[in-house]
């Protein structure tokens, strides 16, 4: 495994992951009870990501190159949007 990401992949940098962070932040303190979608949806939108040529490995986590989320966090949330070029995978639920 390489230190570096290869040439497909974007460069991870710090500021990509504040990026993600605060975008967590913002969605937890501006959310309400409902903010998680339920145990089925999680799944479906992980096998979609799971399987999708727009993932990558960050530090060990599942990080989506499109948005610089880490997509078990953004699958768990309602209001978040898969942002796939070719169209989305998968959308919010409310
Ligand atoms: S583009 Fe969509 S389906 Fe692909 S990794 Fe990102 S969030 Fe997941």
């Amino acid at each position: 495994m390489s230190c570096c990401p290869d040439k497909k992949n974007k460069p991870f940098t710090e500021y990509s992951l504040v990026k993600a962070t605060r975008s967590v932040i913002k969605h937890f303190t501006n959310s309400t009870y409902d903010a998680f979608v339920d145990e089925e949806v999680k799944k479906m939108r992980m096998e979609a990501c799971n399987g999708c040529d727009q993932l990558r490995e960050v530090f060990g986590l599942k990080n989506c190159k499109v948005c610089d989320c880490f997509v078990d966090a953004k699958s768990s949330l309602v209001e978040m949007d898969c942002e796939h070029p070719d169209g989305s995978k998968w959308r919010r639920e409310k």
